[in-house]
């Protein structure tokens, strides 16, 4: 049986309408960067549970999670209205492979998020062991609109940090919006205008892929991917693109 330990809520940030963040403190046991815990309400009587990715890295408190409000979604639109001080529960252990222990060695890492799937990138960029196995790391966070786009006080820090090793390219679809790409990101894989973005090569000799969020996304990449040479990382067959897909 799972067990459960009573949060707290310190903080709820409300970015825009569907984003918000919720700060919990919560005595959960040790979890690696990448992975996700689950949050739980009681919603008419019953615990509504779903996986959240975390987006602290492991030792950091509060815990973070990064939301959005699914249209009718139960779970979502219920957290959404915790104020500090609220009670949530938080699943105590952790669970998932999105981690950088299933990561094959390469020299580049490339991390492509859709909205609130970029949250396992921060946990793991936060972190020294991204930037002790990789040369290059890629950040690419696709969303709708310009307000959609977040946490970009954490990325600037990043950045400045680790200078030329950080590459960040953003994708807004539904605006034009300076400095960012415009439309899909398997649409810009394929003709190249990625690539030159973030001025690194993709190539099956360096490159290993992380894909976070938007199922379709998440397919689209890996099947055009494969078309180039990249094949799934599995743990009997190590490869170059590794998955976690929120619905
Ligand atoms: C491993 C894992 C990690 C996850 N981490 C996060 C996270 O960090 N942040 C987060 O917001 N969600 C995350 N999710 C999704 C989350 O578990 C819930 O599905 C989501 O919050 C909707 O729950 P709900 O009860 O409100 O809606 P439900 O009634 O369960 O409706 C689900 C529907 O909402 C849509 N949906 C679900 N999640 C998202 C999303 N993130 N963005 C856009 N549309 C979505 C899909 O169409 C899905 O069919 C994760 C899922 C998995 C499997």
């Amino acid at each position: 049986m799972a067990e459960w330990i009573e949060g707290t809520v310190s903080e709820n940030i409300h970015w825009t309408e569907n984003l918000f963040t919720l700060k919990i403190d919560a005595d959960i046991a040790d979890y690696k960067a990448g992975q996700f815990t689950s949050l739980a309400l009681e919603i008419d009587g019953e615990r509504v549970a779903r996986p959240y990715s975390h987006l602290s890295s492991p030792g950091q408190h509060p815990l973070e999670y990064f939301f959005y409000t699914a249209t009718d979604g139960i779970l979502s639109n219920a957290l959404v209205k915790l104020e500090a001080g609220d009670k949530v529960w938080v699943k105590k252990q952790s669970n998932g492979f999105f981690v950088l222990e299933e990561i094959p060695p390469a020299r580049d890492l490339w991390m492509l998020g859709t909205g609130t799937g970029v949250a396992p990138f921060f946990s793991i960029l936060n972190t020294d062991e991204p930037w002790q196995r990789f040369e290059t790391i890629a950040l690419i966070y696709a969303v709708r609109t310009e307000a959609d786009l977040r946490y970009l006080e954490l990325i600037d820090a990043i950045g400045n940090r680790y200078g030329d090793r950080f590459r960040f390219q953003a994708f807004v679809s539904r605006e034009d919006v300076p400095n960012t790409l415009p439309g899909r990101i398997p649409a810009s894989i394929d003709n190249g205008a990625l690539e030159a973005a973030v001025n690194l090569e993709m190539s099956p000799e360096h490159s290993h892929f992380m894909l976070c969020g938007n199922p379709d996304m998440v397919k689209d990449v890996t099947e055009l991917l494969k078309t180039r040479g990249f094949n799934k990382n599995r743990r009997r067959t190590p490869g170059h693109i590794t998955t976690e897909n929120y619905w």
